[in-house]
């Protein structure tokens, strides 16, 4: 078993995407500019906007972090997301999800402006991905496909089982693994919660994604010997022994999955350090395409 080490793959792109930075920087002048927009004091939510903002100080972007309070109306969150699209120092906007439930997720996404899209939600970078057309690509599937390639794993005619069919995980996972490209050309089942026989599914699988949110849900009898598990999903779960009072799990049951694999990712470690790098890379394409 080999582990698909988000450290080290993260790491790497990181030194290609800072020294990129630096020679716009020097050719031009620009800096590169991430805004993130963030509503409400959710915890997990606060650690995720603060390790972009922390990844672009790293990188040499500039950053700006908008927060608002739980009880903004929808109707000045998208004044915010417009005032953004307009600010041409700004080349890309991300809102971190969720909103709270009065505020329309969508609204928001199709309100971004789609070139300056780079969490690659709004419903033109999605069909153009589905197209094959140049696309801002959603930030986690494309940070798996990077570890897919760094790596060199065989994907064309393998079986990939994807669990999940979220907008923003599952569902352009699954559109990208059956692209005609590589990583792609994989034939691909989706499954979801009303999935019957969902184990005998994934006992199929070549390469198994897991974006569920169910933590510890995929067990040793539910993959193949020599799976390539990635494992997206990523929870809190109460752990008295860490000082924060909670740790991070995936969807896999790594301890007695990972001896039947040929490849998985670690949680944390994994495809979590690289959706910021992914995140990086489109904000670097945006700040290119001016
Ligand atoms: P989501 O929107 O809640 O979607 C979960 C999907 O899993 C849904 O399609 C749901 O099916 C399916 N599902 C839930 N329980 C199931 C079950 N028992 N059997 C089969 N299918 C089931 O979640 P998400 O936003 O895609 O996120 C999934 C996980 O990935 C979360 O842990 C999240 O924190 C993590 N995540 C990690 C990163 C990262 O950077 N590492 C980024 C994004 C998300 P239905 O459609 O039928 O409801």
């Amino acid at each position: 078993m080999q582990l698909l080490d988000g450290k080290v793959v993260s790491a790497h792109f990181k030194q290609e995407i800072a020294a990129e930075v630096a020679a716009i920087r020097t050719a031009s002048g620009k800096i590169p500019h991430l805004v993130a927009i963030l509503v409400g004091n959710d915890g997990a939510s606060e650690t995720y906007v603060a390790n972009k903002v922390r990844s672009c100080q790293e990188l040499g972007f500039q950053s700006t972090l908008l927060r608002f309070e739980p009880t903004i109306t929808e109707s000045e969150l998208l004044d915010a997301v417009r005032r953004v699209n307009e600010n041409p120092d700004m080349d890309g906007l991300i809102v971190q999800l969720p909103l709270p439930g009065h505020i329309n997720p969508d609204r928001v996404m199709e309100t971004i402006d789609p070139r300056k899209d780079v969490d690659g939600f709004h419903p033109i970078n999605i069909g153009r991905m589905a197209k094959g057309l140049p696309a801002y690509v959603s930030a986690t599937p494309q940070g798996c496909l990077m570890l897919l390639e760094y790596y060199g794993i065989e994907t064309s005619g393998k079986h990939c089982v994807v669990l999940g069919r979220s907008q923003i995980v599952g569902l352009p996972m699954t559109i990208l693994m059956q692209r005609n490209t590589y990583p792609g050309n994989c034939t691909v089942t989706v499954c979801h919660s009303k999935t019957k026989n969902l184990p005998q599914i994934t006992r199929q699988a070549d390469i198994l994604v897991a974006a569920l949110g169910r933590p510890g849900f995929v067990t040793a009898d539910m993959v193949k010997e020599g799976v390539v598990v990635i494992d997206v999903g990523l929870e809190r779960v109460p752990d008295a022994s860490k000082k924060s009072g909670f740790a991070l799990k995936g969807d896999v049951l790594f301890d007695e999955v990972a001896p039947k694999c040929s490849f998985i990712t670690p949680v944390p470690g994994g495809v979590g350090l690289m959706t910021i790098v992914s995140l990086m890379k489109n904000t670097l394409q945006a700040a290119r395409g001016k």
